[in-house]
C-alpha cells in the first residue's frame, strides 16, 4: 500500500507581527524577541501540524505587501497568522489584506500571560498593546471582508495552540483542494439527483479538476495485470487480513481473489500515471470488470484516494480532502451513506454502509477478507473487507448543489459497538448516535437537503470543517448538540437571503 496523504510538515505557515518604525529601534528589537518566543512556545506545545514560520517583523506598508506577496507565490506556504505585538496602524494592512491568496488566522495574544501589577509603567504599555492594536486589524480585516478564524488567548493555554492546530489542517485541505484531481469512471447512476453537479463551479470554487474517462481504459489495465503483480498483492492480503479460507490459494473461490487483485492493480496504476487523488465508479457502468470494484476501492481510500459511488465525485473530493486534513491523526475517512435505522425510542442508531466501498481506515481492527453475492448490477461476487468502524466520535459531512452555491452540511456523530453481531451483513460498516438526538439531526438533516452520500471522518474535530468552509467560501450547516430544529430553519431562511445577496 502506498499512502498518497501528505506529510504536514512539508506545508509552511508565516507568522507575521505587525508593528511600525515611530517605536525605535530598541522597542522593535523586543517585538521581534518577543514574537519570536511566541512562536516557539506556540511550536512546542506539539499541536501545530504544520511548520509554523517565523518571519521578520512588518513595519510599513511596502514590507507588509512584499512578505504577503511572497507567501502567495510559495507553494508550500499554506496560511498566513497575523498579530498586532505593538500598534501597526491599519492602513498599511489593505495592500498586503487586498492581495492575500492564502487563509488568515488573526491570534489575537500577547507576550506576558499576567500583568506585572508591582512595576508596570509606561513603557510597558507601549510594548504589550495587542489589546488595542489587534483592534484596529480587526477593524481593516472587517471592513475589507477578509475571511479569517480568529484566535484569543496565549501561547500557553493548550485550548489556543489546538485551535491553531485545527484550522492548519483546514488550511492544507485547501491547498489540497486546489491540486485535486478526480478521475471518473463512467457517468452518475441513472436518474439520481444529488450525485449530479456543476463541475466547472468547482474548479472554481476549489479549484479541484473533475473530469470524466472510459470504464474501458480502466478496464484495460486491470486486464493487463500480470501473475506476478497479483502472486505479490495476495500476499500482502494473506499477511494483512483474515483471508476466507475459499479465497486462499489453491481453494474453489481463490481466482475471485485474484481479479480483485487485479482490479487494484489496474486501478491504482491508472490514478498514479494520471496524478489523480480521488475517483468514482458506477455498477451500471463497468464494462467488461467482472466485479464491482469493492476491495481495491477500500484499500484505495485507506491510502488517502478519494471515492464516490455510483458518480458521486462530490464525495470523493470530500473523502480525499477529509484524508488529507486529518493526516498523522488516529482514525480514517471514508464514504459512507445513511442505510437504515433502530428506532427504540431514546436509543436510535443509524446503519451507515455502502455496497461494498466503507473504507478500513475506520476500523483498528483486522479486517475480514470476503467474497460474497451482490444482489445488484448483475456482475460477479465481488471479494470485499468486512468489518465495523470503531467506537468514538466522528463527523458526517455532505456536499451538495444548490445550482446557486455549494452547500456543506455537517453532522457531529458518536459511533457506537455494535449492539449485537450481525453475521449476515457481509460489507464494513458503521453504527452511531447523531447529535443533538436522532429526530433534530435527522429532520434538520432533511430540511438542508443533505445528501446520502457522506465522508465519515473519525479524525477531524468539527472546527476543522468549519475553517475549511470559511476559506473555500462555501456556506456549511452544522448539525451538533447546539442545532435546534427552529433555529436550523431561521439559519436555511437567512442563509438564502445571504448567499443570493452576496455571490459573484
Ligand atoms: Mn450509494
Amino acid at each position: 500500500m502506498t499512502s498518497i496523504v501528505p506529510n504536514l510538515t512539508d506545508y509552511e505557515v508565516w507568522f507575521l507581527t505587525g508593528s511600525q518604525t515611530l517605536y525605535g529601534d530598541e522597542v522593535l528589537a523586543q517585538v521581534a524577541s518577543q514574537s519570536q518566543a511566541v512562536v516557539d512556545e506556540l511550536v512546542s506545545s506539539g499541536d501545530i501540524p504544520v511548520t509554523l514560520q517565523w518571519k521578520p517583523v512588518v513595519k510599513s506598508r511596502d514590507e507588509i505587501l512584499a512578505t504577503i506577496m511572497a507567501a502567495n507565490a510559495d507553494p508550500k506556504v499554506i496560511g498566513v497568522i497575523t498579530w498586532m505585538h505593538t500598534f501597526s496602524p491599519a492602513k498599511m494592512w489593505i495592500a498586503g489584506l487586498v492581495a492575500l491568496q492564502k487563509p488568515l488566522l488573526h491570534f489575537h495574544t500577547q507576550a506576558n500571560r499576567e500583568l506585572p501589577w508591582a512595576t508596570i509603567d509606561f513603557d510597558f504599555m507601549n510594548l504589550n498593546q495587542a489589546a488595542h492594536g489587534d483592534r484596529e486589524f480587526g477593524y481593516i480585516e472587517t471592513r475589507l471582508d477578509v475571511p479569517r478564524t480568529t484566535v484569543v488567548g496565549h501561547a500557553s493555554d493548550r485550548t489556543v495552540t489546538r485551535r491553531i492546530g485545527t484550522w492548519s489542517r483546514a488550511a492544507v485541505g485547501r491547498a489540497a483542494a486546489k491540486s485535486l484531481k478526480v478521475a471518473r469512471f463512467g457517468d452518475n447512476m441513472r436518474y439520481v439527483a444529488v450525485t449530479e453537479g456543476d463541475k466547472t463551479e468547482a474548479e472554481i470554487v476549489l479549484g479541484t479538476q473533475v473530469n470524466t474517462w472510459g470504464v474501458t481504459e480502466l478496464a484495460d489495465r486491470v486486464h493487463a495485470a500480470t501473475d506476478e503483480q497479483i502472486d505479490a498483492l495476495i500476499a500482502e492480503y494473506i499477511e494483512r487480513y483474515d483471508v476466507a479460507p475459499e479465497l486462499l490459494p489453491g481453494a474453489s473461490r481463490h481466482d475471485s481473489l485474484r481479479y480483485g487483485a487485479a482490479i487494484e492493480i489496474g486501478l491504482r496504476g491508472f490514478l498514479e500515471d494520471g496524478g489523480f487523488q480521488a475517483f468514482t465508479d458506477s455498477f451500471e457502468d463497468l464494462g467488461t470488470l467482472r466485479q464491482l470494484p469493492g476491495l481495491a476501492v477500500q484499500r484505495l481510500m485507506a491510502d488517502g484516494y478519494g471515492f464516490g459511488g455510483e458518480g458521486d465525485w462530490k464525495t470523493a473530493v470530500l473523502v480525499h480532502l477529509s484524508a488529507v486534513m486529518g493526516s498523522g491523526l488516529p482514525g480514517g475517512a471514508s464514504l459512507m451513506e445513511d442505510y437504515t435505522y433502530d428506532l427504540t425510542p431514546g436509543h436510535e442508531l443509524s446503519l451507515g454502509a455502502h455496497m461494498l466501498e466503507v473504507s478500513p481506515s475506520l476500523s483498528s481492527q483486522r479486517a475480514r477478507l470476503e467474497v460474497h453475492p451482490l444482489g445488484i448490477g448483475g456482475k460477479e461476487d465481488p471479494v470485499r473487507l468486512v468489518f465495523t468502524a470503531d467506537a468514538g466520535p466522528a463527523v458526517v459531512v455532505a456536499l451538495s448543489d444548490m445550482r446557486e452555491r455549494f452547500r456543506l452540511v455537517m453532522n457531529v456523530v458518536e459511533n457506537v459497538p455494535l449492539p449485537e453481531a450481525m453475521p449476515h451483513l457481509p460489507v464494513g460498516h458503521a453504527v452511531w448516535k447523531a447529535k443533538p438526538d436522532f429526530t433534530t439531526a435527522t429532520s434538520a438533516w432533511l430540511a438542508a437537503g443533505g445528501a446520502h452520500h457522506t465522508v465519515m471522518s473519525t479524525q477531524l474535530d468539527p472546527d476543522v470543517v468549519r475553517d475549511f468552509a470559511r476559506m473555500i467560501g462555501v456556506e456549511l450547516l452544522v448539525i451538533d448538540d447546539d442545532t435546534t430544529v427552529a433555529d436550523f430553519h431561521r439559519e436555511l431562511a437567512w442563509n438564502s437571503a445571504y448567499y443570493r445577496l452576496t455571490q459573484r
